[in-house]
C-alpha cells in the first residue's frame, strides 16, 4: 500500500501499526549505530517507536516540524528491527513518518535519486573542486555523497582464471542499479563482462531505481511506480535470471516480492511473486567456483566492508574470501552512517557514525577496503582516511581478459 492510499484510506500514515507491541525491552538499543555513535537516547529505536505511537495517538502531540526532524533522525538500516523480537518496525515507521511530512528534504531527495543520470556525474565533477565550507549547513552531506560519486576506480588486482559454467546459455537481466548508472558505469561494465565469462546470455534492458531508497525517505509512491517498471521489463523478458550486483539493490528488488502489500500490487499471483523471488540473484554467488589470481601489486592489507541491512550469510563477503584467498582480510560490521536522506537532514550525525566505523576497523595505511553495496562505497569513500582506498569488489576484479 502506498503512502498516498494510506491517506485516501483514511488511515493515519504514522506507523503506528509498525511500532505496537514495543514493550520497551531495549534489545535495539544494542545494535543502533546512530545510538552508539551518539549516545542519544532520543535518537534510540525505542525513542522513535515511542514517538511513533504517541502520534498515533495525538497527532498534536508533536509539532509538524518536530516531527518531520525525528523522521529526519535514523539510518534506515534496519538492524533494530532484525534485533526485535516483538516484530516492531521502526525504519517502516519512519519512512511512514517521512511520507507524511514531506519537506524540501525529501524533495531534493527524489531529484537526487529519479535524475541520478543527469546529476550524479555532474555533482562528481563539482564536488572535487567546492571547498567543504562553501556548501550551506545542511547541503555538505550531499556534497560529500557527491565526492564519493566523483572517485576514480582502483587499479584491479584479482583476475578471473576459470569460470564455472553450470549457467551457460541461461537468459539473464542484469540489473546495474542508479549509482552505477549515474556515476560508476565502469560498474555495468564490469558486471556484463562477469556475465559473458560465465555464459550467460544477456538481454539488454532499462530498469528503473530499484525503490529502496525511495522507500527509505518516505517517497512510497514513487518506489512503487518504480518497482512496477522493473517487474513489468523482467516480465516482458520472459521472466528470466535477474542477476544485481549492489546489496542494497538485491535488497529492495527482494522487497518486492517479501512485503505482502508491494507483491499484491506487483505481481499477477503468488506464483508469480515465487518466481521473481527464485530469479533474483547476486551476481557474487555466481562467482563461488570461480578461481582467481591475486596480482603481484595487489595491496597488502585488505578489508571488506559488511552491509548493516545485511542479516545471516553474505555472498560478497564469501566472494571476496574467495577472490583473496589465504590472505588476511579485516572485517568492518558496524554501519558506514550512509543513511540516505539522512546526509541532508543531520550530517554531522552521518558523520559521527562513519566516524565510529573507521576508527573500530582502523585500518593501516595503504589498506584496500571493499563492499558490495553501492551507497556504503560512496559514503565510505567519502569518509575514508587519508591513504586508504575504497571500492565494490567488481572494480578490484580485472575484466580486460575475460571475454
Ligand atoms: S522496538 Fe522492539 S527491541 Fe526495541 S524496545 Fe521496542 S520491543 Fe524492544
Ligand atoms: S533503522 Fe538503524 S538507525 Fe534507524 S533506529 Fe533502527 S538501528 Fe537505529
Amino acid at each position: 500500500m502506498s503512502g498516498s492510499e494510506l491517506e485516501r484510506t483514511g488511515q493515519k500514515p504514522t506507523g503506528q501499526d509498525l511500532t505496537e507491541g514495543c514493550v520497551l525491552c531495549g534489545k535495539c538499543l544494542e545494535v543502533c549505530p546512530l545510538l552508539a555513535a551518539t549516545g542519544r537516547e532520543e535518537l534510540s529505536p525505542r525513542a522513535k517507536a515511542n514517538l511513533v505511537q504517541l502520534l498515533g495517538r495525538d497527532p498534536n502531540a508533536l509539532s509538524e516540524q518536530d516531527a518531520a526532524t525525528l523522521a529526519g533522525f535514523c539510518l534506515g538500516c534496519g538492524r533494530c528491527k532484525d534485533a526485535c523480537s516483538q516484530g516492531v518496525d521502526v525504519p517502516g515507521a519512519v519512512s511512514r513518518l517521512r511520507n507524511a511530512h514531506p519537506g524540501w528534504k525529501a524533495w531534493v531527495w527524489k531529484q537526487w535519486m529519479e535524475r541520478s543520470k543527469a546529476l550524479w556525474p555532474k555533482a562528481g565533477k563539482a564536488a572535487r573542486v567546492i571547498p567543504e565550507g562553501l556548501a550551506p549547513g545542511r547541503l555538505s552531506g550531499l556534497l560529500k555523497l557527491a565526492r564519493g560519486l566523483g572517485r576514480e576506480p582502483i587499479a584491479p588486482c584479482v583476475r578471473v582464471e576459470s569460470f564455472p559454467d553450470s549457467l551457460r546459455g541461461t537468459e539473464a537481466l542484469l540489473f546495474s542499479g542508479c549509482t552505477a548508472s549515474g556515476a560508476a558505469p565502469h560498474w555495468t561494465t564490469a558486471g556484463e563482462a562477469i556475465c559473458d565469462g560465465l555464459g550467460l546470455v544477456r538481454i539488454n534492458a532499462a530498469f528503473s531505481c530499484c525503490g529502496s531508497g525511495l522507500a527509505t525517505a518516505g517517497l512510497l509512491d514513487e518506489r512503487l511506480e518504480a518497482a512496477r517498471r522493473n517487474v513489468e521489463i523482467w516480465r516482458s523478458a520472459g521472466r528470466p535470471l535477474l542477476v544485481a550486483f549492489c546489496a542494497s539493490c538485491t535488497l529492495g528488488l527482494a522487497g518486492y516480492a517479501e512485503t505482502p502489500a508491494l507483491a499484491g500490487e506487483l505481481f499477477q499471483d503468488q506464483a508469480e511473486a515465487g518466481q521473481w523471488a527464485g530469479s533474483l540473484t547476486p551476481l557474487s554467488s555466481l562467482l563461488n567456483s570461480a578461481r582467481f589470481v591475486v596480482s603481484q601489486g595487489a595491496p597488502q592489507g585488505t578489508g571488506y566492508h559488511r552491509p548493516c541491512h545485511l542479516q545471516g550469510p553474505d555472498p560478497d563477503e564469501t566472494l571476496v574470501r574467495g577472490m583473496l584467498g589465504d590472505r588476511e582480510l579485516a572485517i568492518s560490521k558496524d554501519c558506514c552512517g550512509f543513511g540516505g536522506i539522512l546526509q541532508l537532514g543531520a550530517p554531522t550525525l552521518s558523520a559521527q557514525v562513519a566516524s565510529r566505523c573507521w576508527k573500530k576497523l582502523a585500518p593501516a595505511p595503504g589498506t584496500l577496503v571493499l563492499t558490495g553495496c553501492s551507497a556504503c562505497v560512496l559514503q565510505l569513500s567519502a569518509t575514508a582516511p587519508e591513504g586508504i582506498q575504497t571500492a565494490h569488489w567488481l572494480e578490484a576484479i580485472a575484466t580486460n581478459d575475460r571475454r
